[in-house]
């Protein structure tokens, strides 16, 4: 039963902008569309989309993800600069609904050590680029960097400040992961009482978990009287990250006895969420990471199972099924057809053009035809590797001949490109090394491993194994991160190391 007196809480997701501007996470812009439009179906409030004045690029991918969202509304963060406020507009004007959040630092170390500025300076700034962000757009946030420590008198200074300015979001974040969910909630529940008028504003937070305590923390302001939390899926984001957006909402689901709040995401959609954001960044969640890890649902020790089996409610709080983790039953044979396959998709929640089943048909045979039995962690895998939006594939991997022996290793690589097949062979320290230096011989790059990661996707010795790459381009350093999935680790190895080539190659 859904409580009526529950508060509406709305989820501002940033795993496109603190997320991607984390170390190693950043992606092609398919990608970045791809993540928008989960996000969007997943029921988030907001996407903050990306800082349009950091390149052109990140600009041009802020602009299309606003033209591909309809209901959230797509946000443009700026720092307290006309420029930044004029690029940052230009990249959402065209949004169903834009917001330009803008923000500045206000706490001491920060105004003496990194602006060089004086309160009053502050305060004038924060007037004249609200105001200014105000005069182009209706939804404008204002951050107060480093708000849990600035003193309160001056925090509410300021935020009156942007409020009489016409701000309509007041964003108060702990951008270091330095304050306790007591101080969050005393520092609210501050600016509630000494602010005149802030209920016409949303009152937000955004908490990094240097010390773990960023879904705490966004908690004990919600319960405050904030009404927007800032997160992020994975809980990815600078240094330790961001209040884990999958933590946040289920906290607020699981506990609704006491938080008596409510959001408008689609629980059964956070498994698939967090699964496509983990793949894109090549990033692995820890086997008990709350609510989306592998063992988050597992029950291991015999009286927990016996437990579980009794009742599950001894020792389950939440269904694996309230955020949508399949079922990992064995479904379908070699001899399923693409009807069989395009239900299965369609039971499974993922909703695809028949165009789009025809094209994941065929890698679907590939994997059944190696395999006795493909499950839905397979096929899960399966359609993260492959993104609705592929980058071009510049190249392809033709065929491979891999001869080792202990530290030695010789590799022949056939690639495609442009209708064309080159072929190189190269020796290295092992099998792997050698196929990769093939490929950058081929290709002609001289890109540098920064990670290589292998797994198995789903259990038995004939499984998936899903390579993931992370490459760096020597001249900008940008790093992307490529995948790769087969019943061959090493086929898979190579497909990851040309999957992150191509990226690298086209990135815009
Ligand atoms: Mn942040």
């Amino acid at each position: 039963m859904e409580n009526t007196r529950a508060r509406r809480i709305k989820i501002f997701d940033t795993t496109l902008r603190d997320g991607e501007q984390s170390p190693g996470c950043s992606m092609h812009i398919n990608e970045k569309l791809d993540v928008a439009e989960a996000l969007e179906a997943l029921g988030v409030d907001v996407i903050e989309a990306g800082f349009p004045a950091a390149s052109e690029g990140e600009a041009k991918a802020v602009k299309e993800i606003a033209a591909v969202v309809r209901r959230a509304s797509v946000a443009a963060l700026c720092r307290c600069r006309k420029e930044d406020i004029d690029k940052g507009w230009e990249a959402v004007k065209d949004a169903a609904h834009p917001r330009i959040h803008i923000f500045l630092a206000t706490s001491p170390i920060h105004l003496e050590y990194k602006l060089r500025i004086d309160e009053e300076t502050a305060i004038e700034m924060i007037r004249t680029h609200t105001l200014y962000a105000r005069s182009l757009c209706e939804d404008v946030e204002f951050s107060f960097e480093d708000a849990t420590r600035t003193p309160h008198d001056y925090l509410a200074r300021a935020a009156r400040t942007a409020l009489q300015a016409g701000a309509t979001t007041l964003n108060f974040p702990d951008t270091v992961g330095y304050a306790t969910p007591a101080e969050m909630k005393e520092m609210i529940s501050y600016i509630r009482a000494n602010v005149e008028g802030i209920d016409r504003a949303d009152i937000a937070v955004h908490c990094h978990n240097d010390l773990g305590m960023a879904t705490a923390n966004s908690l004990a302001a919600a319960e405050a009287g904030a009404s927007q939390i800032e997160c992020t899926v994975n809980g990815i984001g600078e240094r330790a990250g961001n209040a884990a957006l999958e933590e946040v909402v289920m906290a607020i689901r699981t506990r609704k006895d006491r938080y008596r709040m409510t959001t408008g995401i689609a629980t059964e959609r956070i498994y698939r969420m967090s699964q496509l954001v983990s793949s894109i960044v090549g990033i692995k969640l820890p086997p008990n990471k709350a609510v989306v890890g592998k063992n988050a649902f597992a029950h291991e020790s015999g009286i927990h199972q016996h437990g579980v089996l009794a009742n599950k409610a001894t020792y389950e709080i939440m269904s694996p099924k309230d955020i949508g983790v399949p079922e990992n039953a064995l479904f379908l044979g070699k001899h399923s057809g693409k009807h069989a396959f395009s239900e299965l998709l369609e039971e499974m929640g993922y909703s695809l053009t028949p165009e789009q089943v025809d094209a994941y048909f065929p890698r679907y045979k590939e994997i059944a035809d190696r395999k006795k039995e493909v499950t839905r962690g397979d096929i899960d895998a399966l359609l993260s590797g492959i993104f609705r939006r592929r980058v071009k594939r510049l190249y392809s991997l033709k065929d491979y001949e891999v001869t080792a022996y202990k530290n030695s290793a010789s590799a022949l690589i056939s690639l495609e490109a442009d209708g064309k097949i080159h072929t190189d062979r190269m020796t290295g320290d092992g099998p792997v090394d050698a196929g990769f230096k093939a490929i950058n011989s081929l290709t002609g790059q001289n890109f540098k491993l920064v990670d290589y990661q292998l797994h198995s996707v789903s259990e038995g010795k004939d499984a998936l194994g899903e390579a993931t790459v992370k490459l760096a381009s020597p001249e900008d350093g940008k790093i992307m991160t490529g995948k790769g999935i087969s019943t061959d680790v090493l086929e898979a190895s190579l497909i990851a190391y040309i999957n992150a080539t191509n990226k690298l190659l086209q990135e815009d």
